[in-house]
């Protein structure tokens, strides 16, 4: 089954804002996900994009006390699993994996992308530092596996309007026989489209076209047709059926694909941001590929307007601003080192 890139437009006619005796004509297009079929509109005259951004000292001002800050880490934080490591805490450069304190999976643990400083802002958060933290993270998961094959995931929350509840940038990593609503999915769709792999069709449907951005190694990078959120952004590493296989170097490339869009988000004064890195399940087909999924998030400001609302929430539909045409080329010029087709 080839992929179809299914868009309907409905008319609408509004008032004209300050004029509100004039109707205009104000299009939307709703976009299918072709492999869920999931919803989301992109709508005119609605404009988000942050004109500045916020001032963050004060919030991210290193405070007396951090767990996650070099000088406390090793006082503050325990040690992993020795069911699952020996190493105690991984590091790898700046990065740190320890143990979470907050249960929400059979196994999870916070890595650190930089323990030296307790505030890294998004156009400081280097390729190298990026990719340290993931392979750190790929090691813990890899471990896991080995005691216990699950459904693993890598997320991250940053700023508390992403919902992190600790200012000081981290990961966090979920292991066990549940996984979440959205990976299921993912996985679900992939083991039930019909004929060569969604993924590969994905791929060779969109390469060289208005959401590509490149490629970095086995990585694959795009903007999707029908997103989840603002800004976003995939890496696909087709073929790659979890975070298990992933390898030292697919982290770095990984990395090096996230600190582009964060310069670009930081660029285009953004400063919160979600990505979900969603593993295959304990026993991959063959048919679903290695996704990560990154979004920006509203700016922190005193009484913030939530980007998230009934629509996301309660409808599970998206409305968008902008295109993902348009994200992409937001997103193109900090991403120069990707090759193209
Ligand atoms: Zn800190």
């Amino acid at each position: 089954m080839p992929i179809a890139f299914v868009e309907d437009r409905i008319d609408a006619r509004v008032p004209e804002l300050g004029n509100p005796t004039h109707l205009i004509d104000t299009p939307i297009t709703v976009r299918f996900d072709p492999l869920t079929g999931r919803t989301a509109r992109v709508i005119v005259g609605e404009k988000l994009a942050p004109a500045t951004r916020p001032d963050l000292s004060e919030l991210t001002a290193t405070p007396r006390f951090c767990p996650f800050c070099a000088d406390r880490i090793e006082s503050a934080t325990g040690l992993l699993d020795p069911a699952v490591t020996t190493e105690g805490r991984i590091r790898r450069g700046v990065s740190v994996i320890v143990p979470n304190v907050v249960a929400y999976a059979h196994h999870c643990s916070v890595g650190l992308y930089d323990v030296t400083r307790h505030f890294v802002d998004l156009d400081e958060l280097t390729p190298t530092i990026v990719g340290d933290l993931l392979t750190g993270l790929a090691a813990y998961t890899r471990r896991v596996h080995a005691l216990r094959p699950a459904w693993h995931s890598i997320s991250a929350n940053y700023l508390p309007p992403s919902g992190s509840s600790m200012i000081h940038p981290h990961a966090q990593t979920s292991h066990d026989h549940v996984g979440t609503t959205m990976q299921r999915r993912l996985v679900e769709a992939s083991d039930a489209w019909v004929g060569r792999p969604f993924w590969e069709q994905l791929i060779e449907a969109e390469a060289g076209g208005p959401r590509w951005l490149g490629t970095r190694g086995r990585v694959v990078a795009l903007t999707p047709w029908s997103p989840v959120g603002f800004h976003e952004v995939w890496a696909v590493l087709p073929g790659v059926p979890d975070v298990t296989a992933l390898t030292d170097e697919d982290c770095h490339d990984l990395g090096a694909v996230l600190s582009g869009v964060f310069a670009a988000y930081h660029a285009a004064n953004l400063s919160s941001f979600n990505w979900a890195l969603y593993g295959g399940g304990p026993a991959p087909t063959g048919r679903y590929s290695l996704l990560l999924r990154v979004v920006s998030r509203s700016n922190p400001k005193p009484m913030y307007r939530s980007d998230v609302t009934y629509f996301e929430r309660l409808h599970d539909e998206v409305i968008l601003d902008l295109p993902p045409e348009q994200i992409a080329d937001l997103v193109r010029p900090h991403l120069a080192s990707l090759v193209q087709p």
